[in-house]
């Protein structure tokens, strides 16, 4: 294991220069603390979890110290922002710190958020505040926890700067880990500004550091764009497996790799609703739970508007055509796990609806309901679970069409079934409700709340003794917050 200042540099994209980045110093925060760190992300910088106590930690993720071989840069990028084109967009108030690399080789983007000004901030302040810097911290590495795609949090440091949103609160600062920080508004940003040689030392970039196995096809740029399609087809179907809503699915904020990314107003279902808008100043519902399907497509059709230079359109309406049958299968693959089915029938699709439908109009837990019914048999299962619907008529029907189901799947016993069925089905998340307790605690100096509500989402499927009150549905004043979307 490593002390901080044995990690390995090698700053690739910086390296690409002052038509990409800007180099620019971090702004200390005032009396910088330690949050919370994820021994997790420790781990990916092969770091020894003990140095996040050090003070030289909080000093350097608040921003007071650097590495000498790090070389903190502000991207520029530009971005569809609710269907409409920005031009000029960028990192307003995060710095690639650099990259890193652990000892399996990988390597590990450090960016720091709410690291101050920079030439790309706009009207903004640069400024980031501890409750979205803890919510962001949470939500990646619950995330990860379930096995859905996402930009990593090694820390939250807090501090006593001032920082001004709809209140005075307090700025803090979170790393945040990816192995890439190019979004799709990149591509965009050098295609609108016509710019098409950096265009395409951009594309080389990400081909060669991350999609180099499509070097092997005949057209690997094509080939690139596929794989895109694919892991965000993978990813979205995730989110709605899991009831994840990002909330801002600008194209700014979606990843060249298919990994979720920068956490603003997003929450997971309590009750299960398709047209659940997480983010309250999406009037429109452009980013509703059940819009992201679509939204994922149309987010893909502007990046291949900004590929048009490298690959033929024709070629890049086949590739996107791709998009929905990925998601579909990915979907319903996730969703018969979440069943505990294991095998596939032709009306599981059906089947899945039905159900989610029955939820809908019962306003019905959706995370607890699955947990719930690979707890026992399915025949007692659903006899336990009938009560939580309205429609009970609707329920039975439903309930015989699974236990039949159920029955022709295979012949495995209850203590299987709920060993497997427990492994696809979380019994924690993140609920608005848990983040604004702990953040709330936070807010008055208390960190314990934040560090407990992670350790409980690193392992979401395991029932953890004493954890009761983290798997319970929101209590009246938690279950429609308003998230600030200021952050
Ligand atoms: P977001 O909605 O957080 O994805 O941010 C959209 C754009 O606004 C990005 O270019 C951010 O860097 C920028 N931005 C957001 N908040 C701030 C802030 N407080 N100061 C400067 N720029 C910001
Ligand atoms: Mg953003």
């Amino acid at each position: 294991m490593k002390a901080l200042d044995e990690l390995t540099f090698d700053n690739r994209f910086a390296r690409l220069g002052d038509a990409f980045s800007t180099h620019v110093l971090p702004e200390p925060l005032d009396e910088p603390r330690l949050v919370v760190a994820s021994n997790a992300a420790m781990a990916l910088l092969d770091l020894d979890p003990a140095v996040a106590e050090t003070p030289v930690f909080a000093e350097l993720f608040g921003g007071h110290k650097l590495w000498a071989e790090a070389e903190p840069r502000a991207m520029v990028y530009s971005g569809h922002q609710f269907g409409g084109y920005t031009p000029q967009l960028g990192d307003g108030r995060g710095l690639l710190l650099g990259e890193v690399y652990n000892q399996a080789g990988e390597h590990w983007d450090l960016h720091l958020k709410g690291a101050g000004m920079t030439p790309y901030s706009r009207m903004g302040d640069g400024r980031a505040v501890l409750r979205s810097s803890i919510r962001e911290f949470l939500a990646s590495e619950a995330l990860h926890a379930l096995g859905i795609p996402s930009s990593r949090a090694l820390c939250v440091i807090g501090s006593s700067t001032p920082v001004w949103r709809e209140k005075q609160e307090r700025g803090a600062m979170v790393l945040r880990l990816a192995p890439s920080h190019v979004r799709f508004g990149h591509f965009e940003y050098f295609y609108y500004t016509k710019k098409p040689e950096q265009q395409a030392e951009l594309a080389e970039h990400v081909l060669n550091l991350h999609y180099p196995e499509c070097r092997e096809q005949p057209e690997p740029y094509l080939a690139m764009f596929r794989e895109i399609v694919e892991r965000n087809a993978e990813m979205i179907a995730k989110w709605q497996a899991y009831g994840f809503c990002h909330g801002v699915m600008n194209t700014d904020n979606m990843s060249i790799l298919g990994i979720t990314f920068d956490f603003g107003p997003f929450a997971f279902l309590d009750d299960f609703d398709a047209h659940f808008i997480c983010n309250h100043s999406d009037h429109e519902g452009r980013y509703s739970f059940s819009n992201q399907v679509p939204i994922g497509q149309w987010n893909l059709s502007a990046l291949a508007q900004a590929l048009t230079p490298f690959i033929s359109v024709d070629a890049l309406k086949e590739a996107l055509g791709l998009y929905l049958p990925f998601y579909q299968a990915h979907y319903l693959d996730l969703m018969r796990r979440r069943l505990g089915l294991t095998t596939a029938e032709d009306d599981d699709q059906k089947l899945v609806e039905g159900l989610l439908k029955l939820m809908q109009n019962s306003g019905v837990d959706y995370t607890l309901l699955f947990r719930r019914l690979g707890d026992e048999s399915a025949e007692l299962a659903v006899t336990r679970l009938r009560d939580d619907f309205v429609d009970l008529a609707g329920f039975d029907a439903w309930a015989q069409l699974y236990k039949d189901r159920v029955a022709r799947d295979g012949d495995y016993s209850e203590e299987q079934r709920r060993e497997r069925m427990h492994a696809a089905n979380p019994l924690y998340i993140l609920r608005n409700y848990l983040a604004q307790n702990a953040i709330a605690a936070a807010e008055a100096g208390d960190y314990s709340e934040v560090r407990r509500l992670h350790e409980v989402l690193s392992k979401p499927f395991e029932e953890q003794a004493g954890m009761e009150q983290y798997a319970q549905r929101p209590p009246d004043w938690g279950k429609h917050l308003e998230i600030s979307c200021s952050s």
